[in-house]
């Protein structure tokens, strides 16, 4: 390709909206364009590198026996009203009516639509074991788009789905699946780790998500270096707290003038903040509920709902507060709470001997508080967010923890979609069966911005080879004479070797060229320029790299093709 020709505009300056770094360096460096707000036009080197990880999905899904299929984006509401989603999957759904009136939504998964596909098509158990997938543009109206292609509100997913006779068959699909993960994401070039993760709307009983590690990345993981424990910060677990050993004190009640935050009451009372009871008021879908945590631990929202078992969760706002416990925030407690208000304490808090705790009254605290003695609980669970340094539940040393975007997640489904819409198989006895699924999405124009999250510099982005626009960019310092015509030789070789290839053209100094290719990113660049006109060698250099090697015009090629050979074999 020739530079001059290309359709990949380049900016100076950074989009003021961007807030990460694969969001500005995409659009600087003229991968993609905002149409508005979480939808993306790719431009031609865009579209170059998301061809290059649905080909290698495809590659790997399709060597794990599944077939690709291509189904409508546009979906009828019946088939959710039929599992139930319609309604719970709540804002993110892109609704639509057609001129009759009918109910559609624009699909943001596909368990429905293809449930209906193949209980039209199946029959018997010979057609078991069976895996479908697609990859398309999916549509999820998210609450806050942004980062780019990272939370887009139209973005591109391969999603497949596994359908098994049982459980044991569901276990291998799902096995498979997640190795040829594993070989997905090592094949694009990318550090990143597999953990244990909630299902959210999806359902089901089993997951694991795909992360790639990421500073800027949403979510948290919390890992084991001594075991294999890695799980997602909204379900990671740490060990069971051993129960204090102290004698249990008498529950009085002290002055806390002016102190309201854990942190100040902690101080003032010369106390660790570990020592205190947090006191939270939440809404479960419209019912309020009382969370018990230890000072120092925060909550995770997610374990509450999990266990409370409702769509929302909000927390309860001021007015509420005051009318339940006839005190501000701050001093607000479970003691002498009316009986209509269930407590649910985190599993620290119950161990509890000497806690200290709000006494529904301003300006005062109850020291020496014993949960279960002094206020009653209705039930104990893990509701903390577990933090680095925590004890590992498997094995007991320390827990770390790293930022990851998630960029593929796998689902044991079982039999719930089978069940809502009647999807069975008749067995070798005649019998009819449930039909165990399993449901398997790879985010692809998420998996283009992670991979750019995870290598950058000051400079620009640096492609990994397996998933670069271009392997290499050929720049001659003049653009006409000898110098030129050698680089258009390079490059007419290059593209000759089976090379994917840009000649910068442009009638440009050599500065501003190699500013354009750092930004860009192209893994390999080899200048024609002094060093041919003085000693006949070309300058290679890779991005990655702080030097450039001089080589021969035959070396060059040599070397190119065999970093492109050791960047893209397969895991
Ligand atoms: P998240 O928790 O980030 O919202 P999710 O768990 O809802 O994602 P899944 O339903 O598991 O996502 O979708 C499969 C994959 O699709 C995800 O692993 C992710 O890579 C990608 N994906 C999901 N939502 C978006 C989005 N809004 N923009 C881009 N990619 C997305
Ligand atoms: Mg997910």
């Amino acid at each position: 390709m020739r530079f001059s020709q290309m359709f990949s505009p380049t900016l100076r300056e950074t989009p003021a909206e961007a807030e990460v770094i694969s969001h500005k360096l995409l659009v600087r460096a003229g991968f993609i364009r905002k149409s508005s707000a979480g939808i993306y036009s790719y431009l031609p080197l865009g579209q170059r590198v998301l061809k290059k990880i649905e080909t290698i999905v495809r590659q790997e899904m399709d060597g794990s026996g599944s077939q690709e299929i291509m189904m409508p984006i546009l979906q009828p509401a019946e088939l959710w009203l039929e599992s139930g989603r319609w309604y719970v999957y709540g804002g993110e759904l892109m609704r639509l009516k057609d001129r009759h009136d009918r109910d559609f939504c624009l699909g943001p998964t596909h368990e429905e639509l293809i449930t209906a596909l193949v209980r039209d098509e199946l029959n018997s158990w010979r057609q078991l074991p069976l895996r479908l997938y697609q990859i398309q543009n999916k549509y999820r109206d998210e609450r806050r788009p942004r980062f780019g292609l990272m939370r887009g509100r139209e973005f591109v997913m391969k999603d497949l789905y596994s359908f098994d006779r049982d459980e044991a068959g569901l276990d291998i699909s799902y096995q498979e699946m997640f190795d040829a993960y594993v070989r997905v994401f090592s094949r694009c070039g990318l550090d990143f780790r597999s953990v244990e993760a909630d299902s959210g709307a999806i359902g089901g009983s089993f997951t694991h998500e795909f992360m790639v590690l990421a500073e800027s990345g949403e979510a948290e993981i919390i890992y084991c270096s001594a075991c294999s424990y890695a799980a997602d910060g909204e379900i990671a677990a740490a060990k069971m707290p051993s129960p204090q050993e102290a004698e249990e004190g008498e529950i009085t009640l002290v002055a806390t003038p002016g102190q309201e935050t854990i942190q100040e009451v902690a101080a003032y009372l010369q106390i660790p903040e570990s020592s205190l009871i947090k006191t939270l008021f939440y809404k479960a879908d419209g019912k309020i509920v009382c969370v018990l945590l230890r000072g120092d631990r925060s909550l995770n929202e997610i374990k509450l709902k999990n266990t409370l078992n409702c769509f929302e969760l909000d927390m309860a706002d001021h007015q509420d507060v005051l009318k339940i416990t006839g005190c501000q925030p701050g001093y607000v407690s479970p003691i002498g709470l009316t009986g209509s208000i269930p407590v649910y304490a985190d599993d620290e808090v119950r161990l509890m001997v000497n806690g200290v705790a709000g006494a529904n009254q301003k300006d005062y605290h109850f020291k020496n508080v014993k949960p279960g003695r002094d206020f009653k609980i209705d039930a104990t669970g893990d509701f903390r967010q577990v933090q680095a340094g925590d004890a590992c539940p498997k094995c007991g040393k320390k827990l770390n923890s790293a930022r990851g975007i998630e960029a593929g997640q796998v689902f044991k489904l079982g039999t719930k979609y089978s069940e809502k819409m009647n999807l069975y198989y008749t067995d070798e006895n005649g019998e009819k069966q449930l039909v165990v699924m399993g449901c398997y999405g790879i985010g692809v124009s998420r998996t283009l911005a992670a991979a750019v999250e995870q290598n950058y510099d000051k400079d620009g982005i640096i492609w990994p080879i397996a998933i670069a626009p271009y392997h290499v960019v050929v720049v001659p310092t003049a653009t006409d004479g000898e110098i030129f015509q050698t680089a258009m030789d390079l490059y007419e070789k290059l593209l000759g070797s089976g090379v994917e290839t840009v000649i910068d053209d442009r009638d440009e100094r050599a500065g501003v060229k190699f500013k354009d290719a750092d930004l860009i990113g192209y893994p390999i660049r080899i200048t024609v320029g002094k060093k041919w006109t003085e000693a006949g060698q070309f300058e290679l250099k890779q991005r990655r790299e702080k030097e450039a090697e001089l080589l021969t015009p035959q070396a060059a090629i040599e070397r190119v093709l065999s970093l492109i050979a050791a960047g893209t074999a397969s895991a």
